[in-house]
């Protein structure tokens, strides 16, 4: 057999999509040509459980990635379904044609217990971004086909004769262009195979083909039939002789004996293939969630919390969001959510499914129904990925609230941390801050955290409906002073957030004053003076006048003097809550 022909393509826009892609994420070949092979290979589990087909004993499913500098080519082999001469045909030669869709539609209902990775449509030719010549071997799992070798040098041309294969599976290589290389190194394929294909489902193992061979020891008792045993290494029992009581000389063992084996080292896959999202959160321990955020996002301080999303109607959707420690010393926050379809990286922090404030926190989801074929702004009006958005949203609130209601403890003790995260969702999302409303609480001057409505009951005595707060510990500390003297509280109102939220519970709780405790609030703390102190004072009143009036340059200048009840002040300067707001915006817009 020997085919040559022109690449069918099915849509005249095919290319120019490919050509954008060079100028973005090149590196992303590797996820399609490595998430083929595990499509590959779960296609052929589907079959196993379908009674189709009966794996071998000895097979064990892998994919291998090698990359070779000498010769400038990276290939990966997988021992999946393969593909006949039609298949290569239909599957290859059609561009954007989809097997994989092919498939699904196919075996749609028979078996769901793996999910088969594929939609984007475009995979295998994105190997053409970095390489100028690329060759497939390919040898079907069906009795009595014919390995295949296919090739094409990027062009629109391709050439299709018998192929040598003899193990069922596939082997793509890539001749990369001079612009490629970097792809050849091990280093710079390691690093982007973490990064795509960390979690895939089948286990991926990277050699070099250039690298000299490594060995390493091993004891006896750990050798499998899978070691390739270099030398072993044979230590005879070391002895001394020594006297005994009686004076009689005896020899006494000092090692005993040992065989060591020298083996080529083993190789460990990049990924992990059953990620712990998977697992069902009743069998995952703390240790667990702890290994794996520690793993995901390489932040050696403990999480907080965590919540373990799982979901299989009305769609697919599994993940662990966590609530990280502040980093007290960066006042910017900044997460990270890892989207994933089927196990296969798609990007950090899609803002068209995610929720833009759960940004702040740091976790994986993944969901296999995602419609990722389509663009980004499609995306961000598909109804179902409101749904999905919604979804996380409600879990992340029902977590935050149950928490308030049955461990308000602990919810308290982490609240320094979640605060600015959940004062961020009220802001940002309507649904969170309704559900959330009611468990949003304040520190006041005593360390204790109250609700709004608890804050309230705290001053009803000497304040009707007031919530009054500290926006600068140090520079009102004087107030803070006054307050705790006349025996009102305030609540801590520090972060730069807190300016914005302000605002936002004003409008949400239309009955309650907020103010800032350097306000005017002269009808709590002044004292009726007499009309004769009044004329006393006024000497006073008249030169402070003027000194304010100079200082300001202000000769307009309206200075009222009060006498304050309060012993714990000498004296104090107001600033209307207008004002003082209007201020701290203008100085938030001119913050660098
Ligand atoms: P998709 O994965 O979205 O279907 P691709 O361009 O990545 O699109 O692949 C096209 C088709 O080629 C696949 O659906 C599959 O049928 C076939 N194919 C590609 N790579 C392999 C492979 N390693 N083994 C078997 N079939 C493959
Ligand atoms: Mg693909």
């Amino acid at each position: 057999m020997a085919k040559k022909g022109s690449l069918t393509i099915n849509s005249e826009n095919i290319f120019p999509i490919i050509k954008k892609w060079l100028y973005s994420d090149h590196d992303i070949f590797y996820r399609e040509l490595v998430s083929n092979g595990c499509d590959a290979i779960t296609k052929l589990k589907k079959l196993e459980i379908m009674g189709e087909w009966q794996k071998p004993e000895d097979l064990e499913f892998k994919i291998q990635v090698i990359t070779d500098p000498n010769e400038k080519t990276i290939t990966f082999i997988d021992n999946g379904i393969g593909m006949t001469v039609e298949e290569v045909d239909q599957y290859i030669n059609q561009i954007a044609f989809s097997g994989a869709q092919d498939f699904l539609e196919k075996y749609k209902d028979k078996a769901n217990e793996e999910q088969i990775i594929g939609h984007f449509g475009l995979g295998f030719y994105s190997a053409f971004m970095v390489a100028d010549k690329v060759t497939i071997d390919t040898l079907s799992y069906k009795d009595g086909a014919k390995p295949v070798h296919w090739e094409s040098d990027g062009g629109t041309e391709f050439e299709m004769v018998d192929g040598d294969k003899a193990e069922q599976g596939t082997t793509i290589k890539l001749y990369l262009n001079e612009e490629s290389l970097e792809f050849c190194n091990e280093y710079r394929a390691k690093e982007v195979l973490e990064k795509y294909c960390s979690f895939m489902p089948v286990e991926i193992y990277l050699t070099n083909a250039a690298a000299e061979p490594q060995f390493e020891t091993i004891e006896k008792d750990e050798l499998t039939d899978k070691d390739t045993v270099i030398e072993t290494i044979v230590e005879e029992a070391k002895t001394e002789e020594k006297e005994n009581e009686n004076g009689e000389k005896v020899v006494v063992e000092i090692s005993p004996a040992t065989e060591k084996y020298k083996i080529a080292k083993r190789p460990v896959p990049v990924n992990d293939t059953n990620p712990l999202w998977n697992k069902h959160p009743n069998e995952c321990t703390e240790e667990e969630y702890k290994g794996f955020y520690r793993k995901v996002f390489h932040d050696y301080k403990e999480p907080l919390f965590w919540i373990h999303l799982n979901m299989d109607y009305p769609f697919n959707l599994k993940g662990i969001l966590y609530f990280p420690k502040l980093n007290i010393n960066y006042d910017s926050l900044e997460g990270t959510i890892k989207l994933f379809n089927s196990q296969v990286f798609i990007a950090d922090n899609i803002k068209e499914v995610i929720p833009e404030f759960l940004m702040l926190l740091k976790g994986v989801i993944d969901c296999p129904d995602l419609p990722l074929n389509v663009s980004r702004s499609a995306l961000q009006n598909d109804g179902f990925v409101k749904k999905i958005s919604d979804y996380i949203t409600k879990k992340v609130a029902d977590k935050l609230t149950g928490m308030f209601k049955t461990d308000r403890e602990n919810y308290e003790k982490y609240w320094d941390d979640i605060n600015p995260f959940i004062k961020f969702g009220c802001l940002k999302d309507e649904k969170f801050a309704e559900k959330i409303n009611d468990s949003l609480i304040f520190k006041n001057l005593e360390g204790k955290y109250l609700t709004i409505a608890e804050c309230l009951e705290e001053n009803k005595e000497k304040h009707e409906n007031s919530v009054f707060y500290i926006t600068d510990e140090k520079e009102q500390s004087q107030y803070v002073n006054m307050f705790k003297e006349a025996g009102l509280d305030a609540v801590y109102m520090t972060q730069n957030i807190d300016n914005p939220f302000v605002g936002y519970l004003e409008q949400k709780n239309e009955n309650v004053k907020f103010l800032c405790i350097n306000s005017d609030l002269s009808d709590i703390f002044k004292e009726e003076v007499s009309e004769e102190d009044k004329e006393a004072m006024k000497a006073d009143v008249d030169a402070l006048t003027e000194l304010f009036r100079k200082v300001l340059g202000k000769e307009t200048l309206d200075v009222k003097v009060e006498k304050l009840k309060n012993e714990a002040v000498s004296s104090m300067i107001t600033v209307s809550e207008e004002s003082r707001r209007m201020a701290e915006m203008m100085k938030m817009y001119s913050m660098p």
